[in-house]
């Protein structure tokens, strides 16, 4: 893996990432596939022609429902799913605390009954790696505890103290996993996830001790789980600087466009969130000029596609009277549409952002970009 900076405006950052998949341009946003499958019946065709570069899916849920050793038997997840870009697998710990049933967390990892079938399964950081490794994802991510924002200091510090511990123990696996002569990617990268909560010296202290681990990248977790978005900038203000700036920032689970925009004022280069796909699921979608909701009444007879000069399959060639009838006829082809365009819009956002650090402008874009959106 080769991460090269190829421009700095104040702290934010673009650069490029050289994989076995493939080169990434960053800042960028990963496309969220849960189950190795877009929701709203979006391919992996579809994904190249609306500008994505990282897909991402979720270990827990392909853990649970086919099966990673299913998934090894196709080669892993690239062929699986025909995507020959990088892929990008959560550890299943967020999934592990915030879907699964009765879990009890011990040293060793956790217990918990599956959401689908009840069953009753054991994960913990051997385990999230050898899971990953089966479904040969270009980046691991580490397996972690999010503890609830809320949580108690005492909590938190003892909580963050033991996701380090299992960091040395993920570490460790995923270096034998990859020397292994059977594995789908030696090359496997391992990114690390920073925790504290909204505490400001666990966040710092813990970002420090991490640093010194040497991982490929460096994740903020357990943000966007129920604080302010001023908090969340708050604890990015003071945590980014102890990662090392040389190599991938990645903000896990965020956001609306607004909070990328002011995450990567802060030094930030790697996204993915829900937003985008569900919201698009319901009908609403992003434009420059704020969120529209399709299904108002006002869209009945309007022609103009969702939004004028976008390059999305759907503005292409649908009007928003069109998508609207489908969504109100539940139609799965108006809700593929509105999720495209939004992928879209975001995947589009990213290359905007790229362009604005690199000739060296990206405060004011970033200012006038949330200013026509706040505007409407
Ligand atoms: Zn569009």
């Amino acid at each position: 893996m080769k991460y090269e900076i190829k421009a700095l405006d104040k702290k934010a950052k673009s650069a490029t990432m050289e994989t076995v998949h493939g080169t990434v341009e960053t800042p960028l946003f990963m496309n969220v596939g849960t189950v190795a499958a877009i929701k709203g019946a979006v391919s992996t065709d579809d994904l190249k022609e609306i500008g994505c570069q990282v897909e991402l899916s979720n270990t827990y849920h392909l853990h649970v429902r086919t099966g990673d050793k299913l998934i090894k038997e196709f080669g892993g997840l690239h062929e699986f799913m025909h995507w020959d870009r990088p892929i990008l697998t959560d550890s299943g710990g967020f999934q592990v605390f915030s879907l699964a049933k009765l879990r009890k967390i011990k040293e060793e990892g956790v217990n918990f009954n599956s959401h689908i079938d009840g069953r009753k399964i054991f994960m913990g950081p051997e385990e999230s790696m050898q899971i990953q490794s089966n479904l040969g994802s270009t980046i691991a991510m580490a397996f972690d505890e999010c503890p609830p924002a809320l949580a108690e200091r005492k909590y938190i510090e003892a909580s963050v103290a033991r996701t380090t511990r299992w960091l040395q123990r993920c570490k460790t696996e995923m270096d034998r996993l990859n020397s292994l002569e059977d594995t789908v990617n030696k090359e496997q990268l391992l990114f690390a996830i920073n925790q504290g909560g909204i505490i400001d010296d666990i966040r710092i202290s813990h970002a420090k001790e991490i640093s010194e681990m040497d991982l490929d990248g460096y994740a903020i977790g357990g943000l966007a789980v129920g604080e302010s978005h001023d908090e969340m900038y708050h604890i990015l203000d003071v945590t980014v600087e102890h990662l090392p700036q040389n190599k991938p920032t990645y903000l896990m689970g965020v956001g609306t466009p607004i909070n990328i925009l002011e995450a990567v004022e802060r030094g930030v280069d790697f996204f993915d969130c829900v937003y985008p796909s569900r919201n698009g699921r319901h009908g609403h979608v992003y434009t420059n000029h704020g969120k529209l909701n399709l299904f108002n009444k006002k869209f009945e007879l309007d022609k103009r596609p969702i939004e004028e000069g976008c390059n999305c399959p759907a503005c292409r060639s649908y009007s928003r009277g069109y998508i609207r009838h489908l969504l109100k006829a539940n139609e799965m082809l108006g809700m593929r549409l509105c999720v495209l365009h939004n992928l879209y819009f975001y995947n589009t956002m990213m290359s905007e952002i790229r362009t604005a650090i690199r000739e060296g402008r990206y405060t004011e874009y970033k200012n006038n970009k949330i200013r026509t959106m706040l505007e409407g």
